[in-house]
């Protein structure tokens, strides 16, 4: 049985069980799987001859997840994009994967009303081999770049998670933080379809208003966490965010970037019947490809807290300078390879040649992470690029800078992450102007936000803008990104 099967036999086995909640609406198993059909059965018609992606533009709504499964039962893989993207970064997805659909929930609703019951030939549903989503991360150039995971990547990422965290069936509740346009949802979303659960999703309007998140949050009957570390941390500011609020969970899933060993520590505490797990992986290896749990013997033991031991599948190495498998210890880039590293960027060769390549036999991918091995477990060091993480979030600076150097007035200019205590804060651009008009350094700040909103995630849009007149330069002529750092500080 396949994914899409396993997923439909739990319509058959429970078609009355909740598969997913958002705020007021439930959507059952059986309704996903009817709707889905519905939507293929309706693709299958409308573009007969191909099998492009289908971008899909939502946020949290059960058609979001009868999308996902509806393009995949017509051989289409999808792009979940959130709501949030500005239309200007939509139109560059949708033309870099040259999709030819854009399925809200709106229209994603009204096909399923119009459709009826009929159900599509299984025979043009997505394949192991075949591409199952497209996922858009920020590219250094300013250009968004979509990795595509096809079907045996994910279930060789499922299979593996299924076997290690030893899910009961049909009686799992996952929480669901982050947007579907952010791979780490895929890890609560089909962990719990695979195994009959409830994915209950928290909105960006929960997450904007703590007391409204504090009762959806004990309102979920969560019994297994996943978010990012910084979301975790960003709980644990309340005092009440405890058992008490959410008795049932027995697991917190980590991914996406460091977790503190203090809210490891904050969490073990507070919730004395749960396991804590880091996971680590890019999206270009489908979520996560390392995991380790996290206990009070852990965390004596090690600072920085490990990210894992490779799934059985896989193999994960750190190769040297001269690209040479590193001895246990030495620090190199982390490579993974094995069935669940992607095939490429869509549409983006170059890139796919320069990041991908082949290894034992299997995919590999060169990370751009830092890593060294200690007693087997892994261990991340930070990037060998200008890629950050802030909030979870995966950004290039050079996708902010592309997108800042280009707009009108502004001459040259360079972005930087903040860091508060230790930890990325905020982005702090620095900027040349072609002259300095009449306009205080306060308006001109909030023009540039306004323009770079036009063609941003929110999220990348730098906080504070600091106007010079020329950047501080390095002894090759580059602007000194240290000393600018430095001016942060
Ligand atoms: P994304 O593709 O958004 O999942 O981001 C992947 C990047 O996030 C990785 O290449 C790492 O730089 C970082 N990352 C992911 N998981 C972890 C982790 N457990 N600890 C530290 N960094 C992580």
């Amino acid at each position: 049985m396949d994914l899409i099967e396993r997923i439909d036999e739990w319509a058959r086995a429970a078609p009355e069980h909740l598969a997913h909640v958002s705020r007021e609406r439930t959507l059952t198993y059986g309704e996903l799987a009817r709707r889905s059909a519905a939507l293929a059965a309706w693709l299958l018609r409308a573009l007969p001859d191909d099998r492009a992606p289908i971008a899909v533009q939502g946020h949290k709504e059960p058609e979001m997840l009868i999308a996902f499964l509806g393009a995949v039962k017509a051989g289409h893989p999808y792009i979940p994009i959130d709501v949030t993207t500005p239309p200007a970064r939509v139109e560059r997805i949708v033309a870099t994967a040259r999709a030819p659909l854009t399925l809200t929930p709106a229209r994603v609703a009204a096909i399923v009303a119009e459709a009826g019951d009929a159900a599509p030939d299984p025979v043009h549903r997505v394949a192991a081999n075949d591409p199952f989503y497209i996922i858009f991360t920020s590219g250094s150039t300013g250009e968004p770049k979509g990795v595509v995971i096809t079907l045996a990547c994910l279930t060789s990422f499922l299979d593996w998670m299924l076997a290690e965290q030893r899910l009961v069936e049909q009686r799992e509740t996952f929480l669901n933080q982050a947007p579907f346009s952010f791979d780490l949802s895929v890890m609560d979303t089909y962990l719990s379809l695979a195994t009959g659960g409830t994915l209950f999703s928290i909105d960006k309007d929960d997450i904007a208003n703590p007391a409204q998140l504090y009762r959806a949050l004990t309102h979920s009957n969560a019994t297994v966490w996943v978010s990012t570390p910084s979301f975790a941390q960003m709980c644990l500011v309340e005092k009440t965010f405890s058992a008490a609020m959410l008795p049932r969970v027995r697991r917190f899933l980590f991914c996406g970037e460091t977790l503190a060993p203090e809210v490891a520590a904050a969490l073990l505490d507070r919730f004395p019947d749960a396991q804590v797990w880091n996971t680590y992986g890019p999206t270009e290896t489908t979520v996560a490809t390392t995991s380790v749990r996290i206990d009070g013997e852990t965390l004596t033991r090690y600072r920085p807290l490990p990210v894992g031991y490779a799934k059985p599948d896989s193999r994960v190495v750190v190769l040297d300078e001269d690209g040479r498998v590193a001895v246990n210890g030495e620090r190199g880039e982390i490579v993974i390879a094995g069935p669940n590293v992607s095939p490429g960027y869509i549409s983006r060769p170059d890139l796919t040649a320069k990041a991908f390549f082949t290894l034992y036999g299997m995919p590999a991918y060169h990370t751009g992470d830092w890593g060294y091995f200690q007693n087997g477990l892994l261990f991340y060091e930070g990037r060998r690029d200008q890629q950050v993480k802030l909030h979870g979030h995966r950004i290039e600076l050079g996708d902010v800078e592309a997108n800042l150097q280009a707009l009108p007035g502004v001459r040259d200019g360079v972005v930087l992450v903040k860091m508060k205590d230790g930890a990325p804060d905020s982005l702090a651009a620095f900027v040349i102007l072609n002259d300095h008009s009449a306009d205080s350094e306060f308006e001109i700040s909030r023009a540039l936000k306004n323009r770079m909103a036009e063609r941003l995630p929110v999220y990348m849009i730098p906080r504070k803008f600091h106007f010079l007149s020329a950047f501080p330069m390095t002894a090759n002529g580059k602007a000194d990104r240290k000393k600018l750092a430095e001016m942060l500080a």
